[in-house]
């Protein structure tokens, strides 16, 4: 046993392997290798104040497999104190010790953001404090007069904790990449542009320059060679910009809804007259977003509903509703509608579903609303059948209470 200062309890009793055969691959914890032979080393700290309780504690402990290295404290003070200083696998906490209940000893972890599995054990529990603790974040509660289910209760938490930890690592790892992937998407696209624009610039010099001076091969090829160069110039360019999206950090106000549609519509008026588009809008919220990254997700979303559109002049409606705590906002229009299967792909950076020369554009308008909507903690997704016109929606969490929520009528 560590000694504790504030152990006031017999440390011999508790001293790591005594009694215990030692075996050679102990080093292991709770949980990790419970098929071994030898005995489990088990880290732990023990609200405890009563020596009977403790020794029962420590038996049952033992019998079911452990070695444990205890310390043993009575006060949330030392509770405190000793969960910052030390690396403790497991808590196990009486529920009621006199001057301090086993809630706090959960209150104490959540206030140093450690994440320690709590046992609670105690000698009596009514169900709804048994329940309560659950709630407030314990892993398992064991009675005193059941002590023989505490080593599997302690096995199971310890092995819950290392899934937490493997997946808070695997997310780490793969927000790391994420973060590698786009410093490598904005540095390549950024470092390519000037060496494009010598290729852009010198080719099309050529086009004017040598037009029907050479041969009419020498012109087709100089077509290709300029229309090649402009293409990877918007790609590089689009490229830019997604990786760009977020890059500032998002800072998020409570923005009008309406104004943001306001504003994307202006940025579309030359679209929207030339192709008689109707706008059928509903009152909007006001949410929490970066305003203008806002804009460029309905401009994006408005221009598609535009430039998609069927034989009929466009009819679009916006819509924005409260559903379970967040806003969700829809743009329906009666355009030419994606097959149910495409649905997904149509958000991939640079996916389409059709050419060039029918309809203009690289492919990143959705890939950037997708990236937004996500930074501002939302979804987005589309409803349609083809031919049938398309939904698409997204939400932003409302963040507050719907009556905080400044709706504005
Ligand atoms: P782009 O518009 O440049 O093609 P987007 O990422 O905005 O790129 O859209 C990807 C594809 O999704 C489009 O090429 C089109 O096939 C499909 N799409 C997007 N919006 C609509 C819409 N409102 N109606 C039908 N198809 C759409």
């Amino acid at each position: 046993m560590n000694n504790s200062t504030a152990a006031t309890l017999k440390p011999q009793l508790y001293e790591p392997g005594d009694g215990a055969r030692r075996h050679p691959n102990d080093d292991n914890v709770a949980g990790s290798r419970p098929s071994l032979p030898g005995p489990t080393k088990l880290r732990a700290l023990v609200v405890e104040d009563s020596d009977a309780d403790l020794e029962f504690l420590v038996r049952a402990l033992r019998k079911g497999g452990f070695e444990p290295d205890i310390d043993v404290v009575q006060s949330a003070a030392d509770f405190a104190d000793r969960v910052c200083k030390n690396r403790y696998e497991i808590v196990l906490a009486d529920y009621g010790l006199p001057g301090w209940n086993g809630m706090e000893t959960l209150e104490i972890l959540r206030r140093e953001g450690l994440d320690i599995p709590v046992v609670m054990v105690s000698g009596s529990m009514g169900e709804i404090k048994a329940v309560e603790c659950i709630k407030q974040g314990a892993a398992d509660y064991v009675l005193k007069d059941h002590l023989t289910r505490l080593p599997h209760a302690v096995r199971r938490a310890v092995a819950d904790k290392q899934l937490r930890d493997e997946h808070r690592r695997s997310q780490e790892d793969l927000a790391r990449s994420n973060r590698d992937l786009e410093q490598f998407a904005y540095v390549a696209s950024h470092d390519l542009q000037e060496p494009l624009r010598m290729v852009a610039t010198y080719t099309q010099l050529l086009a004017e320059r040598y037009r029907g001076k050479l041969d009419e091969n020498a012109d087709k090829y100089i077509h290709y060679a300029v229309d090649g160069a402009l293409r990877m110039q918007t790609l590089v360019h689009d490229l830019l910009a997604f990786s760009r999206v977020g890059s500032k950090g998002t800072a998020l106000k409570l923005t009008d809804c309406n104004a943001v549609v306001e504003a994307a519509l202006k940025n579309l008026h030359v679209a929207v007259q030339e192709s008689g588009t109707q706008i059928i809008r509903s009152n909007l919220p006001s949410v929490l977003a970066d305003s203008s990254q806002l804009t460029q997700v309905f401009q994006n979303l408005l221009g598609n509903a535009i430039k998609f559109r069927g034989a009929a002049p466009p009819v679009i409606r916006i819509r924005g509703e409260l559903v379970a705590r967040e806003w969700v906002f829809s743009i329906a229009d009666n355009g030419i509608g994606i097959a149910p299967e495409q649905a997904d792909i149509i958000f991939v950076i640079f996916k389409r579903l059709h050419t060039r020369t029918e309809y203009p554009g690289s492919g990143i308008g959705l890939a950037i609303c997708k990236k937004i909507v996500e930074q501002h903690g939302g979804r987005i997704w589309v409803e349609s059948e083809a031919g049938l016109g398309s939904t698409f929606k997204f939400t932003i969490p409302a963040g507050g209470e719907p009556e905080e929520i400044d709706f504005l009528e």
